[in-house]
């Protein structure tokens, strides 16, 4: 079981809703820094840990400077991450450049930042040889194909995209090394938002495995290894978080038995969590602006799902709470719904939630929970919406607006 908390009490939520009208996406600093710092401890079992935070699930330099300060660097896989990065202080090798269908303008900012370049095809090292030179380290993304099954959000590796087969991954290593580079890796992203560590853990192994292999069959001693991100979060109230220790405890039995006996014992783990950093300390905070009852009974609110997609796009849970109403019964069933002309703007279907009041100006808050991480980064403006802004709630209760409300000019801009 998973208790669902909010850092303000309805008081304070109202008052910072005078300031900033909703809807909003709002951001806990304490508690992310004390997670990053749980994170840091449980992982320092390995010498040489560091999470480079994926950037793609909060794109907003406000957060990765704090990710920075807390000894995080960044994962990133486009042009615009990259400057994302730089701009937040982030640079060289605490960059992982982690892309595929790569443009060689990006592999050359990558290079240019001194980003450590995770190579997504065999062909790409010929064309990042041509394009913008082989850099001293290099790591290869490895899909380790019918060796391990997906899961629902990213698939079975099979059909996957990504990577290099395990042939490709061995030849490549023996070929880089002839090609005058140092320095290697490997990396592997199999899972997202997976929560059992035994997954995570049997992840490692694969990894360590192959890291003995190489060394074997190559001669390469790995540098480190990035086992990607892909931890989940316990959207369900019926979900258990993941016990750090107990995974980089798993994690490092695993690493002692496979890669020490190898000497191998020197490489260091790299990790690119992104949802498990943020997602649980970022809410949605919305109003109730309209009811609707026929067939069902719908509560309208003032997000909409151009500000949070992911229950309409995979079906997600994110759990909602009223401002106030924590306590109060569930006495209703509600589809809770947003303003897009598609009906699959829902972010809520058949809901049980306490009696909700709606009104323009004095309607209930809805606080729709987890909503820290691919939440704003993967808003749109289809039907003319306007993506909602993002505030950080600090430790002394001050709150800074870190991304203002989307207006109508910044969709014309670009005609
Ligand atoms: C999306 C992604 C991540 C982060 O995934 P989370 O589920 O947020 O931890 C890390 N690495 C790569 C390559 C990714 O595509």
């Amino acid at each position: 079981m998973t208790k669902k908390t909010f850092p303000l009490s309805k008081k304070e939520l109202e008052a910072v809703v005078s300031r900033f009208p909703t809807p909003f996406y709002i951001y806990d600093e304490k508690a992310i820094r004390e997670n990053a710092r749980r994170i840091n401890a449980a992982f320092s079992v390995f010498p040489n840990y560091i999470n480079h935070f994926a950037v793609k699930a909060m794109p907003n330099p406000a957060i990765i400077r704090l990710l920075r300060e807390e000894g995080f660097g960044a994962d990133c896989s486009s042009l615009t991450e990259l400057l994302l990065s730089e701009m937040s202080g982030v640079t060289g090798e605490n960059i992982m450049f982690t892309s595929n269908e790569t443009p060689s303008a990006e592999y050359r900012k990558a290079r240019e930042l001194g980003a450590v370049i995770n190579l997504d095809d065999f062909t790409h090292i010929e064309f990042l040889e041509k394009t913008a030179g082989l850099p001293e380290i290099l790591s290869i993304r490895y899909n380790p194909g019918p060796l391990k099954l997906g899961n629902a959000i990213i698939g079975n590796p099979v059909e996957a995209k990504y990577g290099f087969t395990r042939e490709q991954t061995l030849e490549a290593f023996a070929l880089l090394k002839k090609k005058g580079v140092k320095r290697f890796a490997l990396h592997t992203m199999v899972a997202s938002n997976e929560l059992k560590t035994a997954y995570h853990v049997e992840t490692g192994r694969i990894l360590f495995e192959l890291a003995v292999e190489i060394k074997q069959k190559t001669g390469v001693s790995l540098e480190f290894i990035n086992l990607g991100g892909g931890v989940g979060i316990p959207y369900k109230l019926e979900d258990e978080a993941v016990n750090y220790e107990e995974l980089a405890a798993g994690l490092k039995a695993v690493f002692d038995a496979v890669m020490v006996p190898a000497r191998l014992a020197g490489a260091g783990i790299h990790t690119e969590w992104g949802r498990a950093v943020t997602g649980p300390y970022g809410w949605l905070v919305t109003r109730a602006i309209h009811r609707k009852n026929i067939y069902r009974k719908y509560i309208g609110v003032d997000a909409s799902m151009a500000d949070l997609i992911r229950p309409a796009m995979y079906g997600a849970y994110h759990h909602i709470t009223v401002a106030g109403k924590e306590d109060a019964p569930l006495a209703e069933v509600y589809d809770v719904v947003g303003s897009l002309c598609e009906n699959c703007d829902k972010f809520a279907v058949q809901r049980h939630l306490p009696a909700i009041e709606t009104d323009e100006v004095s309607g209930d808050l809805l606080i729709i929970h987890d909503a820290g991480a691919h939440g704003r980064a993967m808003g749109f403006n289809y039907n003319g919406k306007l993506r909602c802004g993002e505030l950080l709630l600090h430790a002394d209760g001050s709150i800074t607006q870190i991304r203002r409300k989307e207006t109508p000019g910044d969709i014309f801009a670009t005609f």
